[in-house]
């Protein structure tokens, strides 16, 4: 049996752990990423994380092939380099990630976007295990994806693409992060249901003492609170939209959907399929099906670690 690290870098906490070559993970940790103090701060972190990792093995008696790691922002097409994009970590671009993690720990290091990670994780482990060609798209904060292609991740030329959280559903929408308007991730993600639901409440005179999350919003919709269902049904209804017209592009097996909310039941997948299907060109989505991820805050170091085992053979 062979194993790799994996390494899933956010804003907020490293998680990684050591898989084997099946996706049984045998290790798992967490450590804050403390991305505020910049760059130097993550990438010792980092350091730290990988040898925690590299000793646990060593007590297994187990060799790691490799590190793979998932961090924010576009990575270089040599998996080595981080260009930037990731406004979460303060001075996170031209990092040479690869070059500095494996000068310090002395294993072989292969980087990549952290949502391409995640979809890599629940396409090679999860739920679109023994699927060649999968949508993923990751609803929380932002909205990530990941496109696979053949078995294989698509990255566009260059590495640059794939950035499903920004395309385009309307020309004179709101502001979104990434500079321009209108995008998915501007109506779609868990903190523009947030402000949805905000906006909402405050046209009809509610005021909710508790801080709104995403979870209370879906406890609220489940207690059939009227803005509640308004401001879902909306978030269901902007996410069938643009789903719809990425598989009208890439026709894959399997659209999954990750992100935390993603987990808060049935229904919510079956009110995205519902609004889908009224979008979707029918004969682009015969063999297409929505599934919620399976690998939950796993899918990342799952993925990472995969693409360890892809780059050092
Ligand atoms: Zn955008």
């Amino acid at each position: 049996m062979k194993y790799a690290i994996g390494v899933d870098l956010g804003g907020t906490s490293i998680k990684y752990g050591l898989l084997g070559q099946n996706g049984e993970l045998i290790y798992e940790e967490i450590m804050p990423t403390e991305a505020d103090k910049g760059a130097e701060v993550v990438i010792q972190n980092l350091i730290s994380a990988v040898n925690n990792a590299k000793q646990f093995a060593k007590s297994k008696k187990i060799v790691p092939v490799g590190v793979g790691i998932g961090t924010p922002g576009i990575v270089d097409r040599t998996n080595r380099i981080v260009l930037g994009g990731a406004d979460n970590i303060t001075g996170w671009s031209q990092i040479p990630l690869a070059d500095r993690i494996e000068e310090a720990c002395q294993l072989s290091v292969s980087i990549n976007n952290d949502a391409n990670l995640m979809g890599l994780g629940e396409q090679t482990f999860g739920s679109a295990k023994n699927c060649s060609d999968v949508l993923f798209i990751t609803v929380g904060t932002g909205i990530g994806g990941a496109v696979i292609i053949n078995g294989k991740l698509f990255g566009g030329y260059d590495n640059r693409g794939t950035e499903l959280g920004h395309i385009p559903l309307f020309a004179d929408g709101i502001p979104c992060a990434c500079g321009s308007v209108g995008c998915l991730e501007a109506y779609a993600s868990t903190n523009a249901l947030i402000q949805q639901f905000r906006e909402l409440s405050a046209k009809s005179g509610n005021s909710l003492q508790d801080e709104i999350t995403g979870k209370l919003i879906i406890s609220l919709y489940q207690q059939q609170h009227s803005i509640a269902v308004q401001a879902l049904n909306s978030h269901y209804r902007y996410l069938g939209h643009g789903i719809a017209g990425l598989v009208n592009i890439f026709s894959p097996q399997k659209v999954v959907i990750g992100g935390g909310i993603s987990g808060s039941g049935a229904f919510y997948i079956h009110n995205i399929k519902k609004y889908f299907n009224m979008y979707v060109m029918p004969d682009c989505a015969v063999n297409t099906e929505i599934c919620a991820a399976t690998l939950g805050n796993r899918a990342g170091l799952s993925g990472a670690a995969q693409w360890a085992f892809l780059n050092v053979q």
